[in-house]
């Protein structure tokens, strides 16, 4: 199991490229004074580009907001520490792991958390019931949703396409879908709807994302604005390896934009190895064209080779956006 420390990375070691980091929470976009606010006071750009990431829409779960000590998920750092907390403590019963609609940041991710959380409990000797509750009509990402059934299938959990959460019910440890259906838990970790900050939404940029041309990355609004990686409406995987490139993308364009000649880098793609256990992990792998359109998809089944794989596409992924 890796420590927090392992998979943390800092922003300040762009300071050594010459790039100013400055610390401090965004409030708000001013397209039309090209102008952003922020907690340490405004800051003028000429051309700006948003990677904002994902905002968990807790708001669309009822009595979540007003409770958010119902739910622990692996999506933010706290949820992370927390939902490993309750994991350590439980005593067996009814798991579930609730999906949102798709696009959301890691489409294996959930189905991932339900096989190591299955590995877990096993090798500890607790009785687990696993259920993944899923918005969704099948496992995501689509090219591998038939890998998944089967993987589950073989580790005996229950799949449930089709079940919106619609609210946490945490009193009675129950989550209620959108068809009314109550579906009790001992323990829960739900995955909120994943959308953009609101600030992209209040500056006109998009909603529930920043709406972008997928080549370019430039917002279909304003000319000088620039969205990529999770906060962004495009085709591209909701993912940390489809992010480095788009915003290599971006790059490209606003030099060009600018007036600078750059070389043109290469077409998006994402590699991704999910782990159905700690011992095995799935390939999927999805190449676009320059304008967004898919170009290819291959996946496989679970194999040794492919968490070795992962280990090292991982570290070679931080090291060259963290230089470390
Ligand atoms: C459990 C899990 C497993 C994953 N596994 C993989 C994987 O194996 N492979 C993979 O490729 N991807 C994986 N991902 C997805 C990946 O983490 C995201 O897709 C990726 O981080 C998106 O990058 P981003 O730059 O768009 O957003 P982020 O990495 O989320 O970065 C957004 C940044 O903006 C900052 N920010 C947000 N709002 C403000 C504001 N108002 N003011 C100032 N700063 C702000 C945030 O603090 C954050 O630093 C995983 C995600 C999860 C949750």
């Amino acid at each position: 199991m890796k420590r927090l420390e392992d998979a943390t990375r800092s922003y300040y070691s762009l300071r050594e490229k010459g790039i100013k980091v400055i610390k401090t929470e965004v409030g708000g976009i001013l397209p039309e004074e090209n102008k952003i606010i922020a907690s340490k006071g405004s800051l003028a750009y000429n051309y700006l580009l948003i990677s904002t990431g994902i905002r968990m829409a807790d708001e669309e779960i009822l009595q979540l907001s007003e409770n958010p000590a119902y739910n622990a998920h692996t999506w933010e750092l706290e949820g992370t520490i927390e939902l490993r907390r309750r994991i350590e403590n439980f005593k067996g019963g009814k798991v579930v792991v609730s999906v949102p609609s798709a696009p959301f940041k890691c489409p294996p991710g959930p189905y991932e958390t339900a096989c190591l959380l299955d590995e877990f409990f096993r090798k500890k000797g607790v009785t687990a019931d696993i259920s993944v509750v899923d918005s969704n009509d099948k496992p995501q990402p689509p090219p591998l949703a038939q890998k998944w059934l089967t993987v589950f299938e073989k580790k005996n959990i229950k799949y449930m396409p089709n079940n919106k959460v619609v609210e946490i019910d945490g009193a009675n440890k129950q989550l209620v879908t959108d068809k009314g259906d109550k579906i009790g838990y001992d323990l829960v970790t739900l995955i909120p709807p994943n959308k953009a900050s609101t600030m992209i939404k209040e500056s006109g940029l998009g909603d529930p994302f920043a709406d972008v041309d997928p080549t370019t990355f430039k917002s279909k609004k304003f000319g000088n604005i620039f969205a990529t990686g999770d906060c962004a409406k495009v085709p591209y995987t909701k993912s940390a390896y489809t992010a480095m490139y788009q915003g290599k993308n971006a790059a490209h364009y606003a030099a060009m934009a600018m007036g600078y000649s750059v070389k043109e880098p290469a077409p998006i793609h994402n590699i991704c190895y999910p782990y159905t256990s700690s011992a095995e992990s799935m390939l999927i792998r999805a190449d676009w064209e320059k304008d967004g359109k898919i170009a290819k998809t291959a996946a496989d089944d679970p194999k040794t080779d492919y968490r070795d794989s992962r280990a090292a596409w991982e570290s070679t992924l931080l090291k060259s956006l963290f230089g470390s």
